[in-house]
């Protein structure tokens, strides 16, 4: 009776998470990875290499995918809503000619999705064509927005970028590296850019260091990425990760290493090791799925509990579930199923439909934990309703008890810096003890990490305050300066601009 069912106008989730009985108010409840950047200098299949690399970052971005080419006097440009192979085809990406190029996954809030915040963004200026492409979040964007509209500038997008496009062209430096270099000097905020023009390609990396960004080579080509697996898909070699602070500029001269600022206190983004980066990434030498296998080791040292199964959420916290497995000597288990052939949902269940109990994306294998104790291993709980939903699907298929551990410390307070989260006051853990999340989640027990396990598990960067790492969404020590006005600052940070 499919006739009887009432579609709601818009489609209700497009993330790649558990999805049951979900609505508008808390589709959010897992935290939204932000962009992936990539880039070609000097190969004759640059667009290809960019297909291939974008694929395989696709994880930080589904909304949309582009890709812009430079020949040496002219740019060739697609972009579009949608996955990488939706967005392209063969004959699409052979008509990006050029050995040069910048590509770019997006993910953005359900209001912001559309084609013109779409990126590489591309731009005339009075030099040229300038093409851009960011990975973060530029925190006081909004403020130099406003200075410039006031100046008389106009706008054609709500993103960042176009921001940062807009100082380049309003710079006193004809030189585009000048340019470049005064723009970056008035930004605050979290960033992997790539910058291209007709003749140049140019990297620049966040003082932090808070976003990912890694420097490949190919045979004679240079490849930027924001993950090391990118480098895997396309059968580049990992050369170093970009510095924070670094100026990276590439021409017909050579790659020259500079910096535009000195490296700040350093401060890798820690949700990258435990949820964002795929597992067989490296960032800063250190590999992705060790390091939640530590946490889980760290995990099971800090919050023992007595259970039958280790189970974990996939995919982002297997590898901690499977490093709980091993320090406690419990069996882990595949207590809970994917199912990874959903793709992009854009038919939805009636409300009644999922008051039965239709399950789209995840399921809890009955035969795994009918009876069991099971330990159930999640990455993080944000508002705490997909929690209650797994626990639910796992009690449902028969689990006799159910022990959360949580992989990272409670997260009570908003990202600034190009992941898209709630206001604080949406945040379970800023709002409840632990144990009213425990009853809130219908868990038997209830644990996270702590932040001294977390940075120990990760390893130290540094000699820095956490290791070198940002942990501000646990403990509201921003390596910024951040708006007081956190609801006007949240509204800015909407994942990649
Ligand atoms: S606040 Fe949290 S999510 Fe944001 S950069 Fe810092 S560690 Fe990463």
């Amino acid at each position: 009776m499919l006739d009887a069912i009432k579609y709601p106008a818009a489609p209700l989730w497009t993330g790649d998470f558990y999805n049951e009985g979900i609505n508008r108010e808390n589709l959010f409840d897992k935290l939204k990875e932000e962009c992936g950047v990539f880039g070609v200098y000097g190969h004759p299949e640059a667009s290809h290499l960019c297909y291939y690399g974008l694929h395989a970052l696709q994880h930080r971005g589904q909304e949309s995918g582009g890709i812009c080419t430079s020949d040496g006097s002219q740019f060739h440009y697609h972009r579009g809503m949608g996955l990488v192979k939706e967005v392209f085809d063969n004959d699409k990406l052979s008509s990006l000619e050029g050995a040069v190029a910048i590509a770019h996954v997006r993910y953005s809030t359900a209001g912001e999705s559309k084609l013109a915040n779409a990126q590489p963004l591309v731009f005339k200026y009075r030099e040229g064509d300038l093409a851009v492409a960011t990975n973060g979040n530029i925190v006081n964007a909004p403020e130099i927005r406003k200075r410039l509209e006031r100046q008389g500038s106009i706008f054609q997008t709500s993103s960042d970028t176009e921001v940062v496009a807009h100082l380049i062209a309003r710079s006193q430096h004809d030189d585009i590296v000048e340019a470049v270099r005064d723009a970056l000097a008035e930004l605050n905020g979290a960033y992997a850019f790539l910058f291209m023009t007709n003749g140049k390609l140019i990297a620049a990396r966040d003082p932090h260091g808070l976003r990912p960004f890694v420097l490949g080579k190919l045979g004679d080509a240079w490849i930027f990425a924001s993950e090391t697996c990118a480098f895997d898909a396309v059968g580049a070699e990992y050369v170093r990760d970009i510095e924070p602070g670094e100026l990276l500029i590439l021409d017909g001269a050579g790659m020259k290493e500079d910096r535009f600022s000195p490296s700040l206190k350093r401060a890798v983004c820690a949700m990258e090791y435990i949820y964002f980066s795929r597992p067989d990434s490296d960032i800063d030498a250190v590999n992705v799925h060790s390091a939640r296998k530590r946490m889980g080791r760290q995990l099971a040292m800090e919050a023992f509990v007595d259970a039958d199964i280790v189970t974990g959420v996939p995919d982002s916290s297997i590898s901690a579930a499977i490093g709980f497995a091993e320090q406690t000597g419990i069996p882990y288990e595949l207590g809970l199923i994917k199912n990874r052939y959903t793709g992009r949902t854009f038919i939805q269940p009636s409300q009644e439909l999922r008051e039965q109990g239709v399950k789209m994306k995840l399921s809890a294998v009955r035969k795994v934990v009918e009876g069991k104790r099971v330990v159930m291993i999640d990455d993080s709980i944000v508002r705490g309703t997909t929690s209650l939903r797994i626990v639910n699907l796992l009690r449902e298929a028969g689990a006799k008890e159910v022990h959360v551990r949580i992989s990272s410390p409670p997260f009570k307070n908003p990202c600034f810096y190009g992941i898209d989260t709630p206001d604080r006051k949406e945040l379970i853990a800023s709002q409840k003890s632990i144990e009213e999340i425990r009853k809130a989640i219908n868990a038997d027990s209830l644990h996270f990490l702590t932040k001294e396990g977390l940075i120990e598990s990760i390893g130290r960067l540094s000699d820095e305050e956490h290791g070198g790492h940002c942990t501000a969404c646990f403990d509201n020590v921003y390596p910024t300066q951040v708006p007081n006005d956190e609801e006007t600052a949240a509204a800015a940070c909407g994942g990649c601009d």
